[in-house]
């Protein structure tokens, strides 16, 4: 090993990198096909909201400066959506940001996080880098068991990752479950409640968890503009929860860590109620024509409330391959211990029937 990498720790060394979903110009250039179609990474299937592109082209002109680094206008439109005031609020590059920073601000040596079995691999991967010890806690029904998870709390626990709806599984808590169990944990231990797909929950499993910031001061709340909002590409996400909590991950964060693209379209995205409810109505509609779909081939799946659903397959690897041979690309969990299983993005109707088709012609080449 040469001299400089000789000296990084050894749980840097020790990183399994992030695994993204496939890219559609890679598997252009692997295997020179036309049509591919891309269910992988959780991508809303609309594209951007119409009301985000008109702001990026209006902001283009604007480039040669530096974003405000402070994000003013998107901070206050979020105040306006949510009863946070702006010093509660933290913009991140991607939501993935926002996490990364909660590892450097509360994480590191001598410390612990918690997070479940099948959660978002970020969280393992944050926890690692910071040199801090990650504490997978088993799954129950491939969802969080806050029971167990609260049972797992080291003294030196420091933060508490919680996804919801959990991804890959696409598991879901009710609010109230969520509420009674933020009782039962210390204090001194920050919670972070991921709601990257929480746009997508049917009215009446929705909850108002930024309410319980007023009285738990050891909460954050991540949000993304990724998913529903359809703007993965642009890379913006936020946290909110108590001015102290943010104050300090403000010291941490890159002074631009927002581009000015992205805090326009978010802006502007925020504003676009008919675009989410198309987006989330779709997404419904979708789920229902999949798991149509995996009943009709016998496959057994795991009923998700995000955009996306795992579907048990047997030999996943086998399948993923022959499912890109057809163009279609979809996203192994194996590395989620769930060998057995792919991960599908819910698509529009034509996506969705396309990636039936060609998983039938997977699962029976003979015919
Ligand atoms: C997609 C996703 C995010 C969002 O990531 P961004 O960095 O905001 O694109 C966060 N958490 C979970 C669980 C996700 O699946």
């Amino acid at each position: 090993m040469i001299d400089p990498c000789q000296q990084v720790p050894g749980h840097l060394r020790a990183l399994a990198p992030y695994q993204p979903g496939k890219p559609i110009s890679e598997l252009q250039r692997e295997l020179g096909l036309t049509s591919i179609i891309k269910l992988a990474s959780n991508e809303n299937p609309l594209g951007p909201s119409p009301m985000a592109l008109q702001a990026i082209s209006e902001s283009l002109p604007a480039l040669a400066l530096y974003p405000d680094g402070n994000g003013h206008d998107l901070k206050q439109a979020l105040c306006a959506h949510f009863p946070v005031t702006p010093q509660q609020i933290i913009l991140g590059n991607g939501s993935n940001d926002v996490l990364e920073l909660v590892a450097r601000t509360f994480l590191g040596p001598g410390t612990s996080a918690v997070y479940a079995q099948h959660a978002f691999a970020v969280y393992p991967l944050v926890t690692q880098a910071v040199g801090a010890q990650g504490i997978e806690v088993p799954a129950k029904a491939f969802g969080h068991d806050l029971d167990a998870m609260i049972a797992a709390l080291r003294p030196d626990t420091r933060v508490l990752f919680l996804a919801n709806p959990n991804n890959p599984t696409g598991t879901f808590l009710p609010g109230a479950t969520l509420q009674a169990a933020l009782q039962r944990i210390p204090s001194q231990v920050l919670v972070v409640l991921d709601e990257a797909y929480t746009e997508y929950l049917q009215p009446q499993q929705r909850y108002s968890s930024v309410d319980w910031l007023k009285s738990h001061s050891n909460l954050l709340i991540s949000r993304t503009f990724s998913k529903a909002y359809g703007l993965a590409g642009l890379r913006v996400g936020f946290g909110m929860a108590h001015a102290e909590v943010i104050d300090l991950l403000d010291r941490v964060r890159q002074p631009f860590n927002v581009n000015a693209l992205a805090l326009e379209a978010a802006q502007a995205a925020l504003q676009d109620h008919a675009f989410l409810e198309r987006s989330c109505a779709l997404n419904r509609a979708g789920l229902m024509q999949l798991e149509e779909g995996f009943k009709r081939l016998s496959l057994s799946y795991i009923p998700s409330v995000g955009n996306f659903i795992s579907v048990r397959v047997g030999d996943a690897s086998g399948v993923y391959q022959a499912l890109l041979a057809q163009g279609v690309i979809v996203r192994p969990v194996k590395a989620y211990q769930m060998p057995e299983y792919l991960r599908v993005s819910v698509g529009t109707e034509a996506q969705n029937r396309l990636l039936l088709q060609a998983l039938d012609r997977a699962l029976h080449p003979a015919s």
